[in-house]
């Protein structure tokens, strides 16, 4: 792993940090969005601070309909283009032929086989030729999610991740997206708390934990789809 200073992750601002980040590693390092408010916060800081990272978003093909529209607000307003990467047409149209539209229901194979060529193929190309992974994961999104650090190593996709809101609470991610008046997804106002794609996402009760409206009928699994591999399960 490349030699990163944990101290400065930790204790500089988000905003400094990135730009450290890109001085030292340019054009080497990404942001992937999914258009949670964890992340529109992180394309805040990078777009309203001309931070020349980029950013790419994964479009299944199955997103909600609310999130195309965050999407699309958002390079309205930044005046600016947030990357789409796709799924492998061919993978695709194998998967649907074998086991139908909706197989991610039948079993847990089926819907990390849906995940892998939806997400996880796509985000390794989005990946080619980097070196550093920004994220907008918290601790509190999962128990999966306790072990992380600011700067981690992740070994599936052997890159370097910064997950700069790692200790940031729920309450903090809502003020600041008012006192910055950032676009977020109307449906986390309708208990729409982790959005994934449409069939997989459930708006659930507001004490429930965060990402359990996801693949709901997997009751005790880890409820991670494979980006992030070195969540512990
Ligand atoms: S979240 Fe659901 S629809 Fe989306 S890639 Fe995974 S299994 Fe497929």
């Amino acid at each position: 792993m490349l030699c990163l200073p944990r101290k400065i992750a930790k204790n500089l601002k988000i905003k400094d940090f990135l730009k450290f980040l890109d001085k030292k590693f340019p054009g080497k390092v990404v942001f992937s969005t999914s258009f949670s408010m964890e992340d529109q916060i992180i394309t805040h800081i990078i777009f309203d601070k001309k931070i020349p990272i980029k950013i790419f978003t994964i479009d299944t093909g199955r997103l909600l309909t609310d999130t195309y529209k965050v999407w699309s607000s958002t390079n309205k307003l930044y005046k600016n283009c947030i990357l789409a990467y796709y799924p492998k047409y061919e993978n695709i149209e194998k998967y649907i032929l074998e086991n139908g539209p909706n197989a991610f229901y039948e079993s847990l194979e089926k819907r990390k086989l849906c995940c892998y060529i939806r997400k996880v193929e796509p985000i390794k190309r989005a990946f080619l030729g980097k070196l550093l992974w920004i994220t907008g994961l918290r601790i509190s999104h999962s128990i999966y999610r306790k072990s992380l650090d600011f700067l981690d190593w992740d070994n599936s996709q052997h890159l370097i991740k910064y997950n700069p809101l790692l200790k940031w609470v729920p309450v903090q991610v809502k003020e600041f997206t008012k006192i910055h008046y950032l676009l977020y997804n109307s449906l986390h106002d309708k208990g729409g708390i982790s959005l994934g794609c449409y069939p997989c996402s459930k708006t659930i009760h507001i004490f429930s934990s965060i990402r359990a409206g996801r693949w709901i009928w997997e009751k005790k699994m880890g409820k991670e789809c494979g980006l992030h591999a070195n969540c512990k399960k």
